[in-house]
């Protein structure tokens, strides 16, 4: 039959067949809120019924401001099964990108969650093309005196509606959200989603060897809602019943490990900056998470040492996956070959630091400078080139696009691939370290010192170098009560990496700066260190 692809069916399905399965937030209010997957499908049905009476259209887009809740969760269903374009926006956007986003998705409304009040304000502040504010919250936590005309508060926006509300059935190719790139370097770029690319990409992340969600699981995205859909986990949940654990704006290690212990996690899904802290405050407690049976690690490389913590310390299997927002946004993950699962620990880790295989629906390959395919032994570095169903063919209302080429996508990521179709990356290309025409993986480097107990995070950066082009600066953030000296790490360093690879220099400070989704912002140390002198007798070490 010709039945489309639509995310209304997800929902739908949820409520017909998991209608009491949980779905638990820690609110912005802060007590834990207790909901179902039948509750939000009748509660996203009477927002529908609200949608329709703002005079919201299909094709309109409709911004969110919002941590992972129940609130947001009805929202992402609601507007696009209604056939309008839910547009999720990262709330650490700076002011000047949040503005540009908004003109430029033609947002008309905004839901939003209180925390981020300020940013509605400032919206409301300047000509832009939004018709209606949301605050997700009710009106006993309504903001008095917030200054934008026509504020709502979503429980009575919702309150008299009915929950009766026929999902319309259209193109499966339509529109279904719009995410936008962090945007590095320039203006964000705009990644839309159709119902098409949403639900294939969800049964694809549902299998076992990709994230394996299904309905012995409870869920925890720690990843948010606000940055490539929480990469696809609503949906995912939604269709296999999973109970849903949502942290709200809780991302701090205190709450998890409550939410974790309470709710009896099994699955947990987050960048590895969150880990880091989460594994740290079980170990000073003496937790182990005996509930957790997987972690997914990606959105920036998970270090060796946060492997062996998840397996070691709490009997967790560690998924590490690679995607980006232009493909939905998961491309490989880390589940082992059955010869690779049964290697001795130190061979089957070399593994699981890879990034991983590609999911049944996306190709890769490695191009050189010139596009021409290079070899796939494990050691030629190359650009990785992405293809499939849910990659995006082409950004947003956007002219100008280097990025697509040849009916494949450039992913700007620097990576090998073994003879097994392990991936690895080992840069972005705009942060490789080119050092006398050869490039040192600032990926390896890092995970090298990060494998030294008293390192908590660690970035390498290319220096410019008289001689060599450039030579790496490593940057240093201790762990927590922990010391070591440049001397001591660089000869711990001298262990693990070909001499050349060593950096020229250590350098330590207190924190690093995290971009909008938490990955390590490198431009913003190469500013920081743009008159830092290498050492005088620095030579490249052969
Ligand atoms: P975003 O579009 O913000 O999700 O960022 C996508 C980019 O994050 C990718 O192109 C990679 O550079 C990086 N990334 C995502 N996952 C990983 C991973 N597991 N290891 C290394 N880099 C990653």
């Amino acid at each position: 039959m010709d039945t489309p692809l639509l995310i209304s069916s997800q929902i739908e399905f949820a409520a017909r067949f998991f209608n009491s399965v949980e779905v638990v937030t820690r609110t912005v209010e802060g007590p834990i809120h207790r909901s179902s997957w039948g509750e939000t499908a009748r509660r996203a049905k009477q927002l529908a019924n609200a949608l329709q009476a703002m005079g919201i259209k299909r094709g309109d887009r409709v911004a969110t401001l919002a941590w992972n809740t129940h609130r947001h969760l009805e929202v992402y269903f609601a507007v696009s099964s209604f056939g309008a374009v839910l547009h999720t926006i990262n709330p650490r956007l700076p002011l000047d990108q949040l503005r540009y986003v908004v003109d430029h998705a033609e947002d008309v409304a905004l839901f939003f969650d209180t925390t981020f009040l300020k940013l509605a304000q400032f919206l409301a502040a300047q000509p832009n093309p939004l018709r209606h504010y949301v605050a997700l919250t009710d009106a006993a936590h309504l903001p008095a005196d917030s200054g934008i005309q026509g504020l709502r508060d979503y429980e009575g926006l919702i309150a008299d509606e009915s929950d009766q509300f026929t999902w319309p059935t259209f193109d499966e190719n339509t529109a279904s959200s719009l995410c936008y790139t962090s945007g590095t370097a320039g203006f964000p770029k705009g990644v839309l989603y159709s119902h098409r690319s949403t639900v294939i990409h969800s049964y694809a992340i549902c299998m076992a060897d990709a994230l394996g969600i299904c309905t012995a699981d409870v869920t925890l995205p720690v990843v948010p809602m606000f940055h490539v859909n929480a990469w696809g986990i609503p949906y995912a949940t939604a269709m296999t019943g999973s109970k849903l654990v949502l942290p709200g704006p809780g991302l701090d290690p205190v709450n998890l490990l409550e939410l974790i212990e309470t709710e009896k996690a099994t699955n947990l899904l987050g960048v590895p900056t969150v880990w880091m802290a989460l594994l740290n405050h079980a170990r000073a407690q003496g937790k182990k998470m005996t509930s957790v049976k997987k972690v997914v690690i990606g959105g920036s490389a998970c270090p060796p040492y946060m492997i062996e913590a998840w397996e070691k310390e709490h009997d967790a299997r560690v998924i590490h996956a690679w995607g980006m927002t232009e493909m939905s946004p998961v491309g490989t993950t880390g589940v082992l070959l059955p010869q690779h699962e049964a290697l001795p620990d130190a061979e089957r880790f070399a593994f699981k630091r890879k990034q991983g295989r590609p999911v049944f629906g996306v190709d890769l390959r490695l191009v050189d400078d010139d596009g021409a395919v290079v070899a796939h032994d494990g050691k030629t570095s190359g650009h990785l080139q992405v293809r499939g169903p849910w990659v995006a063919g082409s950004y947003y209302k956007r002219e100008r696009d280097e990025a697509h080429q040849d009916g494949w996508f450039y992913t700007g990521d620097i990576a090998t691939i073994d003879p097994d179709s392990y991936m690895q990356i080992t840069d972005r290309s705009k942060d490789v370290i080119k050092s006398g025409g050869e490039w040192v993986s600032s990926i390896d480097l890092e995970n090298a010192a990060m494998s030294h107990p008293s390192v908590q995070h660690a970035a390498a950066i290319g220096l410019p170098h008289p001689k060599w082009q450039e030579r790496p600066l490593l940057i240093v953030v201790k762990a927590p009560g922990k010391d070591v000296s440049q001397e001591e790490l660089h000869k711990f360093l001298q262990t693990k990496l070909v001499k050349w690879w060593l950096p020229d220099a250590i350098e330590f400070i207190d924190a690093l700066p995290l971009g909008a989704t938490g990955k390590v912002l490198k431009r913003e140390l190469r500013t920081k260190f743009a008159d830092y002198k290498l050492p005088e007798a620095a030579d490249r070490p052969s």
